[in-house]
């Protein structure tokens, strides 16, 4: 992809005209804050009138711009720029527009929003992109704040891309109303009966890529000072939910302590290794995080003078990359047997469980860094620790990257605290992007 030759727009023009949709986007974002306000941060609840809030103010502000604007049963919104080839599978620049309750402004919506300053600048300086653009507003990304009971979360994206399970318009249910997906999509006017089985509105062959602008949720380009991420894939997790150390109590005085087999110290020993592992992968540039958070001896037999005999404890790993959880379990699986050998204890681990990390498109990924320095933005490429639609176009193999925001404070939270200088270098990239 990155040999596509992109529109001929100077980098200086292209930066003047995003910069003039600036005062649009503000618009828009400070419309969604005083109209979707709870009593603290935001809300727009999937399926509820914060959301359709949003996408009605994002299909107005598309009628603006003239363009061609659609909805699916699921109620996700597509605003098309035609390209020079319709025919060409399009760009797809998607967010989501609800969000968690009384959380913040830009998650999510800053995407969507991102897509329509893109559109406005192109066509203010009149390039029109070889292939279609489309941006999309989807619905309920929240899924998991919202909808309780069995369903696979980002219930939008996975309705419009057929990976929707036709039981779960039943089984999530939204906690606030005690009301079925499908009640919900039938009172916003949606057609449940056109979703579900694999019915899909979109064809992934008609998709050139996808494309998601999303503030970034952790500290990291904040603390690099660094305005732009480009981000390399969506981590995944191996876990072990209740793994135990098994020693043996005895008296704490009269034991020799070279006779003791004590499991607070050979866990503190794993955890230490594990921890030595990480040191040894980050430094070698892998991404890597991993939390102990649950450490815990047995309350009703343990006591200051007594050799504890169990621990148990829990082991969240998670990274971006397939390669490091797998180096990683069985890292884990080989230190237990070595510790336990050695302090005459037992590691009963159980089984990791497993969630695959999304590899985001590499040629994307490469095409967006080169583009990034030809338009001089300083960029990172940072792991995401949070989910996206963008992994279920993956899933419906379809090419998808993310650029994602410097935001301080966090995300989810009132105070997500994303500049407009950060947000407008990321619109500058993707516009850049969606010429090609
Ligand atoms: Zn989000």
């Amino acid at each position: 992809m990155s040999e596509v030759v992109r529109a001929t727009v100077p980098a200086q023009t292209l930066a003047e005209a995003v910069h003039a949709a600036m005062p649009m986007a503000q618009e828009l974002l400070d419309a969604l804050e005083s109209h979707t306000g709870a009593t603290k941060g935001i809300t727009r609840t999937p399926y509820g009138d914060g959301e359709q809030y949003a996408h009605d103010l994002m299909a107005d502000c598309a009628d603006r711009l003239g363009l061609r604007h659609a909805v699916d049963p699921a109620g996700n919104l597509y605003l098309t720029l035609p390209g020079q080839d319709s025919h060409t599978p399009c760009w797809m620049v998607g967010s989501h527009l609800d969000s968690v309750p009384n959380g913040g402004n830009f998650d999510g919506a800053a995407g969507v929003i991102a897509g329509l300053a893109a559109i406005a600048a192109l066509k203010s300086v009149g390039v029109v992109p070889r292939r279609d653009v489309t941006v999309m507003g989807i619905r309920a990304e929240e899924a998991g704040s919202w909808f309780s009971g069995v369903h696979g979360g980002h219930l939008g994206s996975r309705m419009a891309l057929g990976l929707l399970e036709a039981s779960e318009l039943d089984t999530a249910i939204r906690t606030d109303t005690g009301q079925s997906l499908r009640r919900h999509l039938q009172a916003c006017g949606c057609d449940p009966a056109r979703i579900g089985e694999g019915q899909r509105h979109l064809d992934p062959a008609r998709i050139h890529g996808y494309l998601e602008l999303h503030i970034e949720q952790g500290p990291v380009l904040e603390q690099r000072a660094i305005p732009v991420g480009v981000v390399t894939g969506i981590r995944g997790n191996s876990r072990l939910r209740d793994p135990k150390c098994i020693g043996e109590y005895n008296h704490g005085g009269a034991t020799p302590q070279a006779q003791r087999r004590d499991s607070v110290i050979a866990t503190s020993e794993l955890i230490l290794a594990i921890d030595g592992k990480w040191h040894e992968l980050e430094t070698a540039g892998e991404d890597l995080i991993f939390t102990v958070g649950k450490l815990y001896t047995d309350p009703k037999l343990h006591s200051l003078s007594k050799v504890p005999g169990e621990v148990g404890f829990t082991l969240d790993i998670r990274s971006a990359s397939p390669e490091v959880l797998a180096t990683m379990r069985a890292f884990v699986i080989e230190s237990a047997s070595a510790i336990g050998a050695r302090r005459g204890v037992k590691f009963d681990l159980g089984a990791f469980s497993l969630s695959e990390p999304t590899v985001l498109d590499a040629s994307m990924r490469q095409t967006l860094c080169a583009g990034a320095a030809a338009l001089s933005i300083p960029i990172a490429e940072i792991a995401s620790g949070g989910g996206h639609d963008a992994q279920e176009f993956v899933r419906a193999g379809i090419p998808a990257a993310m650029i994602f925001v410097r935001n301080a404070n966090g995300s989810h939270v009132a105070e997500e605290g994303m500049e407009l200088d950060d947000f407008e270098l990321g619109t500058r990239l993707l516009s850049w992007m969606v010429t090609g």
